[in-house]
């Protein structure tokens, strides 16, 4: 449940309006009729009747019309008024009869109302107006003016968040992190008694999709307390000094709230380095909200049960000052999930979701290396999705393979045109990268080939599947992988003669793999182990600077160049000792366009019994 905590004082305005509606109403309509005696329009022959019954008591002539009183026969005085007829003698008559002659008979508005309404009202009107408008922009620009100060911070508290450490999965280490906080949070009072304080605050660290948003939550929920929960870039306003006004009410309110949670997400929107360089134009607003969460931090008491967690998947971008003691001294680190962690993130979503009970999780879990839980949350939501598609009231493992398709390298293109030739060319191009990574030994076995193009740009697929997790990868391990990205372009050779297009991703990969072994594994034999190359972000590995002067790095590049072309030729060399059985399976995946591993192995073992025999 959220709750926008400013909400109640929004409707001021509306009470404002309505009061301002009201008095119009008032003004055009119930003033008038209240204060105004009504008056009755009468014949002329009424009127005569009238003056010779003595009846009339006071009369005022104007333009087009009579005015008088008149009381009638139950001597009840009321307003008349009628038309204007050539009379002669009506004055003598009137006078004979009794009537005062009045200059004015005052039909409408007393002098009093008529100021009023002329006068008072519209000031009245547009002073609250006024007023109204002063308030509103006060309160945007977060001055201090009686209660409407406050910024207009959008600081939501989720009272229950819902979530556990149980639908966190995997993650151990974290949440054993995190489980010290709970128990703080469920009784600061011992920690209090012996003079321990915890950490004010903790650094959620991890790439996006970790779970770093729902670990935060989880302890909200395990902790049974307010959960205060903003972003980064919500501190980061239009107006100047905005931004630090909503730390300090993020604060005062977490404050009042305490024991409770305050959760900056994506702090280094806020966090960043301070340059010292803002110059015109500069990070002057962002600087000082900063500033101004540094100076809570540093204000508030730690004991008091208000812990700070923030997360962020930049942490090398954060500024030095917020990492020091008394501030997120405590750093959690949330990685990518292993085997393990992944099939149990399968299993986490999956119980929401209809599965049929033969699905084989591992399998799953093997193909999606390196995806993060988002990722895998994603893979379940798909695969339901599909089987609904097809409607199939649960999931099937065949979903769930497509799904990891779909979310790792994007979704089928139906109805997509390929010619004959070029599908002949994607077969053998796709058979190239499988049949190289058989014949190697330190490659990871095939799982899946496919010809029918994502949407992703990839026209053909070579899933490989790794027999256990990879933490470390061997020098052959990579040279055979290299291999094996030159495969398809290879196949293309030997086969057609001609090359194309297609192999561009392959190109880009082996050339990063390449470059990778050579700057930074020290790999290479030219090189040895010198690093050069620094990666500045662990988790956006484009991040990287070269370290070396421009002669090496020009070295590093004629070395990229002889590792891919050796890889290469060996790749061609595999082809064409197996150019039959190439022929044989790319015959069969033409016809097939999908086959899996264990079908490609079949006609790679036959194949190989009858050479023995
Ligand atoms: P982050 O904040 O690290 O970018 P989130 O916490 O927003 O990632 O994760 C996004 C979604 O991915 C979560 O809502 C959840 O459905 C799923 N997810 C991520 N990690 C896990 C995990 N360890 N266990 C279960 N679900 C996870
Ligand atoms: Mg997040
Ligand atoms: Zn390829």
């Amino acid at each position: 449940m959220k709750v926008d905590d400013k909400s109640p004082k929004k409707p001021l305005i509306f009470y404002y309006l309505i009061a301002m509606v009201v008095l119009m109403l008032l003004n055009a309509l119930v003033f008038p009729a209240m204060m105004s005696t009504p008056v009755a329009e009468v014949g002329y022959n009424d009127f005569l009747t009238m003056i010779e019954n003595r009846q009339v008591k006071e009369v005022a002539m104007e333009d087009s019309q009579i005015l008088f009183t008149a009381t009638d026969e139950n001597g009840q005085t009321a307003i008349y008024k009628t038309g204007v007829w050539p009379d002669e003698g009506l004055t003598e008559r009137l006078y004979e009869s009794g009537a005062e002659f009045a200059s004015a008979i005052p039909t409408q508005d007393s002098p009093l109302l008529s100021f009023l309404t002329t006068w008072v009202f519209p000031i009245l009107l547009f002073v609250a107006i006024g007023q109204i408008m002063g308030r509103m922009l006060t309160k945007r620009i977060g001055g201090n003016a009686m209660q409407f100060g406050k910024s207009n911070a959008k600081i939501y508290v989720e009272s229950q968040t819902g979530k556990t450490f149980a639908d966190v999965a995997g993650q151990e280490e974290a949440k054993d992190a995190l489980r010290e906080i709970v128990d703080f949070l469920h009784n600061p009072e011992k920690y209090k008694n012996i003079g321990a304080s915890l950490p004010k605050g903790a650094l959620l660290v991890g790439p996006p999709g970790t779970g770093k948003t729902l670990l935060a939550k989880a302890v909200a929920g395990e902790a049974k307390v307010p959960f205060f929960s903003i972003s980064g870039s919500e501190f980061v306003e239009m107006f100047v000094g905005m931004g630090a006004a909503k730390v300090r009410d993020l604060f005062k309110q977490a404050a009042e709230k305490a024991p409770c949670i305050v959760f900056i997400d994506e702090i280094d929107t806020i966090g960043k380095k301070r340059d010292g360089a803002a110059g015109i134009g500069g990070n002057d607003e962002r600087e000082q909200t900063l500033n101004q969460l540094l100076t809570e931090m540093d204000g508030f008491d730690g004991t008091r049960g208000v812990v700070i967690l923030a997360a962020t998947n930049r942490p090398e971008s954060l500024d030095k000052a917020l990492l020091r003691p008394g501030r997120f001294d405590r750093r959690i680190p949330v990685e990518l999930p292993d085997l393990n962690g992944r099939i149990a993130i399968l299993r986490v979503h999956a119980k929401d979701v209809k599965m049929e009970p033969n699905v084989d999780f591992d399998t799953i879990g093997r193909a999606t290396s390196g995806a993060s839980g988002a990722e895998l949350a994603n893979i379940i939501n798909e695969a339901a999705l599909r089987a609904v598609r097809m409607g199939r009231s649960a999931v099937s493992q065949t979903d769930l393979e497509e799904s990891v398709e779909v979310v790792i390298a994007g979704y089928q293109r139906k109805g997509a045109v390929i010619s004959e030739k070029e599908k002949k060319i994607i077969a053998y191009h796709e058979i190239g990268h499988a049949l190289v990574t058989a014949r190697q030994k330190d490659a990871a076995p095939v799982h899946k080939i496919t010809i029918i193009p994502r949407t992703s740009g990839a026209l053909g697929y070579t899933m490989q599947i790794e027999e256990g997790e990879r933490v470390l990868m061997s020098r052959e391990e990579m040279l055979s992988q290299l291999a094996t990205l030159t495969g398809g372009r290879a196949a293309e050779e030997v086969v057609f003669g001609s090359i194309t297009s297609g192999a561009s991703n392959d190109i880009e990969k082996a050339t990063q793999m390449a470059r990778t072994m050579i700057t930074r594994y020290g790999m290479s034999d030219q090189f040895g182990m010198v690093a050069l190359e620094t990666v500045s972000n662990p988790y956006l590995s484009s991040d990287s600077s070269l370290t070396c002067s421009p002669e090496t790095s020009a070295r590093v590049d004629a070395e990229v160049q002889g590792m891919i072309a050796a890889a290469h030729d060996k790749a061609v060399a595999i082809l064409k000792e197996n150019r039959e059985l190439m022929d044989r399976l790319a015959a069969y995946l033409l016809e097939k366009e999908t086959i899996t591993g264990a079908e490609f192995m079949d006609i790679l073992e036959k194949y190989d019994a009858e050479k023995q025999q």
